[in-house]
């Protein structure tokens, strides 16, 4: 793909073989469609790269809402990190550009939209579909943590779905590239661990708690240790107050699977490639990891 080829994820102009500098990207590369969405820090617009015609996603942010909320080492450590990545469950960035005002990402375009949303419109989905979802971001996560990198905010709001229904880890906001255990905070209180909502030492282990609380939501349409308060929710994530309501039933291996996951000991925890062998999985997955309805 012509894009992936051209994008640097460095704003330096390369130089090829011969010396000749190669010009980095402009917004004039770009014929700007319809707007996707909007974030916190700036806009997403459909994009077509004009040589090659390929469909991408431009994302805006504007650098003085950046430097504001102080995130311009966080957004330097989600292009560094997201741009190495490539995986068919992860979204690909494939580089980027700015000028004085803003600076824009080149995405790789998802074209059913967000996770998030789907899951608003059908309350909760079926375990087929939780369970094809489940193994393709176990499979994506696997791929990240052989890369040392830890997501560490796994949720359905940073999930996209591609044009074949496949599911793309959008927002690496929050990972860390890491050979150490980390003890930073981040990311939303529900989807945390005991050992990040504690501030203790926390590694790869944490992203597989996160899986079990996403897992939850897709079958019950709310994450599992919701509260009205904060404080409950952190209440009940250091206790692991784990319940299963009787409504919508939810078989007894999704269950087990869940219950196997959502473990306060992080060693503990199933590991994800056990998870791919789970029976809950292997008796619902498509293996093409393709939701078809
Ligand atoms: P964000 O700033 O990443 O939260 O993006 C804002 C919104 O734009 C998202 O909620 C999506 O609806 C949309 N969006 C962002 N990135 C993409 C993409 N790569 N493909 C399609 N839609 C996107």
């Amino acid at each position: 793909m012509a894009i992936a080829a051209e994008a640097q994820p460095q704003q330096k102009a390369r130089t090829d073989v011969s010396g000749a500098e190669k010009k980095r990207w402009t917004l004039n590369d770009f014929d700007i469609g319809k707007p996707l969405g909007r974030g916190k820090f700036g806009h997403v617009y459909l994009a077509r790269e004009k040589r090659s015609n390929h469909i991408v996603a431009l994302k805006v942010l504007f650098k003085s809402q950046l430097q504001q909320s102080q995130v311009e080492h966080q957004l330097r450590r989600e292009v560094e990190i997201q741009s190495h990545l490539r995986h068919p469950n992860i979204l690909r960035l494939y580089g980027y550009f700015y000028d004085q005002k803003r600076v824009y990402l080149i995405l790789e375009y998802a074209a059913k939209g967000e996770l998030y949303k789907e899951l608003q419109k059908c309350k909760y989905f079926s375990e087929r579909r939780a369970a094809t979802y489940v193994a393709s971001l176990a499979r994506a996560l696997i791929y990240c943590h052989s890369k040392h990198v830890i997501h560490r905010d796994i949720k359905p709001e940073n999930l996209l779905i591609g044009a074949q229904g496949e599911l793309k880890i959008a927002d690496f906001g929050w990972s860390v590239h890491t050979f150490n255990r980390r003890r930073t905070m981040c990311g939303t209180l529900d989807y945390l661990p005991p050992e990040m909502v504690q501030s203790v030492e926390h590694d790869a282990s944490v992203d597989i708690w996160s899986l079990g609380v996403l897992c939850y939501e897709f079958l019950y349409g709310i994450p599992p240790f919701e509260a009205k308060e904060h404080s409950d929710t952190y209440r009940r994530i250091v206790q692991v107050d784990l319940k299963f309501p009787p409504k919508p039933i939810v078989s007894s291996a999704a269950k087990d699977l869940i219950s196997q996951m959502l473990v306060k000991d992080s060693v503990e925890r199933l590991p994800l490639h056990k998870l791919l062998e789970h029976p809950w999985i292997v008796q619902n997955v498509d293996p093409s990891g393709i939701f078809r309805g």
